[in-house]
């Protein structure tokens, strides 16, 4: 078969993984390999070899685009044709396809509807227990925890104690978590049998039909011999179990993965599967692969030193990675004094490679966080350069933001509010979520940066127009969402970086790279957390066929919050330069912070107290100003500091690392 369209342009060991035999193959590589590529190939291998039908083949990945470029590669290969099909699917498409197939045969007449709106189900429940359901962010973040747990195989009973050990950040007290979830899960049944079904439960159902009722399961396995899993990184514990209901003891299963891609653990998806193939399944064929054909050696290298500083069992696991291509530009770093230099340097440099002649649909600019997407579709639209906003909606489009601007334009027909505009708009949003402090849970925080977002734009159309009254900036802030351009194919794209994952472009640009944004200021308090964020740093470097562009700024504004500084993951990769764009680190303090400094007494003392112990106990005077000089970011750090120690380090770290960020207000900036 060699010689093949199959088979054509593959090096060594991709062709080793292409041609293994049918049974158990598991290819583990870093970004940009060929994994996806590879196991496209093999099953068009298969499938010309004549060993499988192509009917019989499942593949299988998590998102919708991703299954949808999967289907487009076998396409090409000829596999994926009308009449000649390939499923390439989304677990959850999959498990959908076959419940519906199989529920009548399962349970007769019982019917079953998909609940789409975990949200809104959660709500009823809320208020049938008698509980507060006024809070739309606290009710989206208990559906989160619903569906982490869920997806964890983790029920109501287990849910308080496994949230505890995995740190998960809880949006209210376990206990409610606990109850809200067995109230919801009882919620969707009716009685006379039929029930809802969540996405979930698609899977946890599937799996259960065809583990408990042997001819459906016979019925199943006579169709699918043969299945494929991309992205096998991140997997969660029910897709898992759906897995090996669909092979029933069968061998027949190739994976894809790279465990320094795992970014989505924070939903349950867990490495560990890819990472024990080969011991579950003993004879199996076992791929590595090493040579990026993605990026210039450029690029590569720096993927390869920002990985290398990775810790842990994940990272023991890791390749280094050895470029294919042809040297290109050397990864440009740039440090800005403000987010809004930033947003306008990045921009300057796009306009600069369009000019040079790279097509805007091969540049992508990935952050952090959503909210962070605003300032740059504002400056692309006024450079009238086209984009589009990948995995999220374009900032005004967001549903807060609709429905903040819909107040603003109907509070701007009524009176003149008695105040200054921009008092005026704070106000009218306080009454939408914008709070004084950030809020708790992940969904309420999106929200109220978004919100946050809103009023700097209107502080600066303030700014520009002194003469305006409150109707006048509202006019300016519709005008201004009216002028932004329509979504098109061919513009740039703007992504965050988890959403960028398996994707590629000649161009990137990593923006928001200082702390507090990257990593995010409430993942830097655990060391999982931070080994996390440092992996979709990775993933985003990786991204990059040819230009990289690394950006960050040391304060958010003029007058707004403290100097901050640049990511802990560029330490050691920014070339030493002279370059006026570069700025140097922070320089080290030799005094103690002052706020630090009192927080941490105030702390001592509370923790003495408590522990019914001498605050010198606790720790010396002189050590709370040597933390307080050191300013530590993470419980390492903190180790390091002259006299600590590893020991005490691991009963206090945690408390001491929370107290040094809850006093620097600038480190945690929020983005
Ligand atoms: P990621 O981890 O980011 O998902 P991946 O390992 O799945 O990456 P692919 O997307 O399959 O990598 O491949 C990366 C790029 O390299 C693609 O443009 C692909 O066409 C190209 N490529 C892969 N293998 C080869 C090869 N043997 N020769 C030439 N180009 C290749
Ligand atoms: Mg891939």
């Amino acid at each position: 078969m060699v010689g093949s369209a199959a088979t054509a342009g593959l090096d060594p060991e991709q062709l080793e993984a292409v041609l293994a035999p049918r049974g158990p193959v598991c290819v583990l590589a870093g970004a940009g390999t060929g994994k996806t590529r590879t196991i496209t190939r093999r099953i068009a291998h298969l499938v010309d070899s004549g060993q499988v039908n192509p009917g019989q083949v499942l593949a299988v990945t998590f998102t919708a685009r991703a299954a949808a470029e999967m289907r487009e590669r076998l396409a090409t290969l000829g596999v994926a044709g009308p009449g000649n099909v390939v499923a390439a699917q989304t677990f959850h498409a999959a498990a959908m396809r076959q419940l519906r197939y199989f529920w009548p045969m399962a349970f007769g007449d019982m019917r079953w509807e998909l609940l789409d709106h975990k949200f809104r189900m959660v709500g009823r429940v809320v208020r049938d227990l008698g509980l507060d359901a006024s809070d739309r962010d606290l009710l989206r973040d208990l559906a989160s925890e619903i569906e982490w747990a869920k997806s964890s195989a983790v029920g109501p009973e287990q849910y308080a104690a496994e949230a505890l050990r995995v740190h998960r950040d809880v949006p209210t007290d376990p206990q409610t978590v606990m109850r809200v979830f067995a109230a919801y899960e009882d919620a969707k049944v009716a009685p006379n049998g039929d029930r809802l079904l969540d996405f979930e439960d698609l899977l946890i159902y599937t799996t259960m039909i065809l583990q408990s009722d042997p001819s459906i399961a016979e019925e199943f396995r006579s169709r699918y011999r043969s299945f494929v899993v991309d992205e096998y990184q991140d997997v969660t514990p029910i897709q898992q179990n759906l897995l090996e209901a669909w092979l029933g003891g069968r061998d027949d299963l190739t994976v894809v993965g790279d465990a320094n891609q795992t970014i989505y653990s924070f939903t349950g998806a867990t490495p560990s599967y890819l990472l024990d193939f080969t011991r579950k399944y003993e004879n199996a064929t076992l791929v590595r692969l090493q040579r990026d054909y993605r990026s210039t050696p450029q690029v590569v290298h720096l993927a390869n030193e920002a990985i290398g500083k990775a810790r842990g069992r994940i990272a023991g696991t890791r390749l280094k990675l050895v470029g294919q291509r042809p040297a290109g530009p050397e990864p440009i770093f740039a440090g800005f004094d403000d987010e809004i230099s930033e947003v306008v340097g990045v921009v300057a440099q796009i306009r600069k490679l369009i000019r040079a002649g790279v097509q805007p649909a091969e540049i992508a600019v990935l952050y952090r966080v959503n909210a962070q997407s605003e300032a740059y579709e504002e400056a692309l639209s006024e450079a009238g350069i086209d984009y589009q906003v990948r995995g999220a909606q374009s900032f005004f489009e967001r549903p807060e933001i609709v429905a903040a601007l819909r107040r603003l334009v109907s509070l701007a027909g009524g009176p003149p509010p008695p105040m200054q505009p921009v008092d005026a708009v704070r106000h009218a949003l306080h009454q939408v979520g914008l709070t004084e402090s950030e809020p708790k849970g992940a969904n309420a925080r999106s929200r109220w940066q978004q919100l946050l977002r809103l009023v700097e734009i209107v502080e600066a159309i303030a700014a520009e127009g002194p003469q305006l009254d409150f109707a006048g900036v509202v006019a300016k802030l519709e005008e201004r969402s009216k002028m932004r351009h329509a979504p098109v194919g061919a513009g740039i794209t703007l992504s965050s970086m988890h959403a960028a994952k398996g994707l590629e472009w000649d161009a990137v640009f990593l923006t928001g790279l200082h702390e507090g944004s990257m990593p995010l200021g409430r993942a830097s308090k655990s060391t999982d957390d931070v080994e996390e964020e440092r992996r979709l740093f990775y993933v985003g470097i990786t991204r990059a066929r040819e230009h990289l562009h690394l950006s960050w700024s040391l304060s958010r504004g003029e007058g707004r919050g403290a100097k901050r500084r640049r990511s802990r993951f560029l330490e050691a990769l920014v070339p030493v330069s002279k370059s006026a764009m570069d700025f140097e680190p922070l320089p080290e303090r030799t005094e103690p912070d002052p706020d630090v400094l009192a927080a941490l007494t105030a702390w001592r003392t509370r923790f003495a107290e408590s522990e019914g112990i001498m605050e010198s106990n606790v720790m010396s005077k002189s050590m709370v100003r040597a933390i307080a000089t050191a300013v530590p970011t993470s419980i390492e750090e903190l180790a390091k500091v002259r006299g600590f120690g590893a020991e005490r380090a691991d009963v206090i770290g945690r408390a001491i690392i929370e107290v040094v960020d809850a006093a620097l207000p600038g480190k945690n900036a929020k983005t």
